[in-house]
């Protein structure tokens, strides 16, 4: 009893389960509550967005972050049309990681100024359309330059390029280092020299983009990334005499997954950034800093929500049998870059306020033993048609998983 009681204060205080809205019992996106949103999918499983709080998440990085601050929003954490949609008024810019997600971010009012381009295998037509649209490509290898420039000339336009550069230094406490080692992204400080002198009047590098990571929940190592990184860009900028209209210094701000995790303080990484800025300013005050961010954005803004199929003992453990899993949700099963599998924070989403709790693990329907949404969670006790929802789901979901294992259909997608 006490180590169910102890768990459950855990549970009560993590963050992603604390600030949840219910109202009888039930869990509320916006101010529709979570049988509804299921009748209007007309399915399960499905992904849930809620609008407000993506709208109050970006409000938040205005209000705490430096007002001369660019943020681009990128779109690969969560691609949805109607969700890039949405985001395009509330933010400066996009980040594009392939040819589809460009057109989707053309579709909108972002001006294509504002947009640019990374991954290490561009192909020819994604860097043909870059520069046709008049989209900024960051140049990850002196081959892909090459290329653009060739792609320039033929196409008789001018193409905008930043110099993705590989730092020396590497990030601590990152989720998913980027940087500071031998890498497929970006371009060694020792290779810049001879990727600047290809540069030509058709291809001109009008920016610097460093990324060094994702997934980064400790501020001292995030902040001390943040210097290294505005140095690295203002060194590079003076040995080569660049004129640049933007500096891209990366994000990687980390969310809240699992129960140890300690939300950053935003306010304190805005006033940090503040002093970046105004020296950056002093120096380089065309040039614009942009921040580029994804799962900060949408990540506590979606819920992926399944039915329970079955309900079954094995050994002395409930299993929670739904049809939800794996193949839509390849994040919160663990398999996405999780070292030790850990849970996502889970809920009984039409039944939250209940006290009559059990211990349960909650597993997809696919045969595979790596099928599991939740192992051994302290949850109100549940049955067969009961809505489990996944939090902290809005960043890679989806289309980060493997859709066509085993077959089964599609989930549904909403926002609202
Ligand atoms: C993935 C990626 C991002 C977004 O990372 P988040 O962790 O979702 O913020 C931003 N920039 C680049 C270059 C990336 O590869």
């Amino acid at each position: 009893m006490i180590a169910i009681n102890t768990k459950k204060e855990a549970e009560k205080r993590h963050t992603a389960l604390s600030d949840i809205k219910s109202v009888n019992n039930q869990i509320l996106i916006g101010d529709t509550p979570i049988e509804s949103i299921a009748h209007i999918v007309g399915k399960t499983p499905f992904y849930v967005y809620d609008k407000s709080r993506l709208k109050q998440r970006i409000e938040s990085l205005r209000k705490h972050l430096p007002k001369q601050l660019k943020i681009h929003y990128a779109i690969k954490a969560n691609p949805m049309p109607g969700l890039v949609h949405t985001v395009a008024p509330w933010v400066d810019g996009f980040d594009l990681a392939s040819h589809h997600e460009m057109l989707t971010a053309l579709s909108t009012d972002i001006p294509a100024q504002h947009i640019s381009i990374a991954g290490p295998g561009k192909s020819d037509i994604e860097l043909k359309a870059a520069i046709a649209a008049g989209v900024t490509i960051n140049i990850e290898s002196l081959g892909e330059m090459q290329r653009v420039v060739s792609f320039a000339n033929t196409l008789n336009t001018e193409a905008r390029t930043a110099l993705r550069i590989n730092p020396n230094f590497n990030v601590k406490g990152s989720g998913m280092v980027m940087g500071g080692a031998p890498t497929q992204f970006g371009i060694d400080v020792d290779q810049l020299d001879a990727v600047v002198s290809t540069a030509s009047n058709a291809a001109k590098i009008i920016g610097i983009h460093i990324y060094s990571g994702s997934q980064n929940l400790n501020h001292d190592s995030l902040c001390a990334t943040f210097d290294a990184t505005f140095e690295l860009a203002s060194t590079v900028i003076q040995q080569y005499g660049l004129k640049l209209k933007h500096f891209n210094m990366g994000g990687g701000l980390g969310i809240p997954y699992f129960l140890d995790d300690q939300p950053l303080n935003l306010e304190m990484i805005g006033k940090h950034l503040e002093g970046n800025i105004k020296r950056w300013k002093t120096q380089w005050s065309d040039t614009e800093v942009i921040m580029e961010l994804g799962r900060y954005m949408v990540a506590e803004c979606g819920l992926y929500v399944c039915r329970v199929i079955e309900k079954k003992t094995s050994k002395g453990q409930t299993f929670l049998v739904t049809d939800g899993g794996l193949h839509h949700h390849l994040a919160a099963t663990g398999n996405f870059g999780q070292v030790i599998r850990r849970n996502y924070p889970v809920s009984v989403a039409n039944r939250v306020e209940s006290e009559h709790r059990e211990s349960v693990s909650i597993v997809g329907p696919l045969c595979t033993p790596l099928d599991i949404l939740g192992k051994k969670v302290n949850l109100p006790v549940a049955d067969v048609g009961d809505y489990i929802a996944i939090h902290q789901s809005g960043a890679y979901g989806l289309t980060a998983s493997p859709n066509l294992f085993l077959s089964h259909p599609e989930p549904g997608e909403i926002l609202i």
